[in-house]
């Protein structure tokens, strides 16, 4: 059997791991197949190509966009998008400046709550990669202000925190348009967290074409009842870690493994689509 994580994180997004290193721990977690989804970027895909040719692994292109819905955060995946065209690259310049932008929005509310944190320190952390929540909460950790990174969510940053800001991102309906323009599988990760199935019907109508179904923070009942959204609806499953490397140590790469057949089933979805 072979099998597939396809919810990963580099050090072009909010993951610890550059995309060698990733690549080589996707190997002796005995993966035969991986994505890399980082936010809003692409950076990290032919790097990872070029070393897992050598290391017989297959690299999907992935990527997990940012959007807002009625204010609150939801995340589509797009795999096998074409992650050298021009335009989608373009286009990720302006998220990844928006996201740069939203830092300073989200430290001045942490100035006026008395934390004392800079933008340069959460930039120092993200070092040049598409900043976000986490490259903050880890600047806080690192200053001092809080202990542990999920301290500076529960208290500070998280959806509902006192110095959260959304910034500007796409909308589902642009996200989506946005991944099948680019050749792309448009799929809501993790589905949980819109606690609103109503919502999946709606991305459906927009062209949705997959559910992440298995990710760890999934339990056996919402796993069933996707899966059998999935089946009823005609939609692709998928799965992954979620891997951040040493950002969430808690979270390891292949602690959610799907078979291949998935990989297979969304490859064959992606011709009947373009
Ligand atoms: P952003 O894209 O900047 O809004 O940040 C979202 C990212 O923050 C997610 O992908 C996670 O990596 C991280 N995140 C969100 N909530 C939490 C949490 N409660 N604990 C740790 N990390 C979180
Ligand atoms: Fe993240
Ligand atoms: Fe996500
Ligand atoms: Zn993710």
């Amino acid at each position: 059997m072979k099998f597939a994580d396809l919810h990963l994180h580099t050090n072009y997004s909010d993951g610890t791991y550059t995309p060698k290193e990733l690549v080589e721990k996707a190997v002796k977690a005995g993966l035969s197949c991986i994505s890399i989804t980082d936010h809003d970027t692409v950076g990290a895909i032919s790097e990872a190509m070029d070393v897992a040719d050598s290391l017989g692994i297959e690299i999907l292109p992935g990527i997990e966009i940012s959007c807002e819905y009625e204010l609150r955060e939801v995340h589509i995946l797009g795999y096998l998008i074409d992650h050298k065209s021009a335009a989608l690259l373009k286009r990720l310049e302006t998220l990844k400046e928006n996201r740069i932008n939203r830092i300073y929005k989200i430290t001045e509310k942490l100035n006026a709550l008395g934390i004392n944190l800079r933008a340069d320190d959460v930039f120092s952390v993200a070092n040049g990669a598409t900043v976000g929540r986490l490259h903050v909460a880890r600047a806080m950790v690192l200053k001092g202000f809080v202990k542990t990174v999920s301290e500076a969510f529960n208290r500070f940053i998280g959806d509902n925190g006192p110095a959260f800001s959304l910034g500007f991102r796409f909308t589902p309906e642009e996200a989506i348009k946005f991944i099948r323009d680019n050749a792309g599988v448009a799929v809501l990760a993790h589905p949980y967290v819109i606690e609103n199935e109503e919502l999946i019907f709606k991305f459906m109508g927009l062209g949705l074409t997959g559910l992440e179904v298995y990710y760890p923070e999934h339990s056996q009942g919402e796993i069933n009842f996707y899966l059998g959204l999935a089946k009823e609806h005609n939609l692709l499953v998928t799965g992954g870690s979620d891997c951040h490397g040493s950002a969430k140590p808690q979270v390891r790469i292949g602690s959610i493994k799907i078979p291949y057949d998935l990989v297979e089933k969304m490859k064959e979805a992606k011709e009947r689509l373009s």
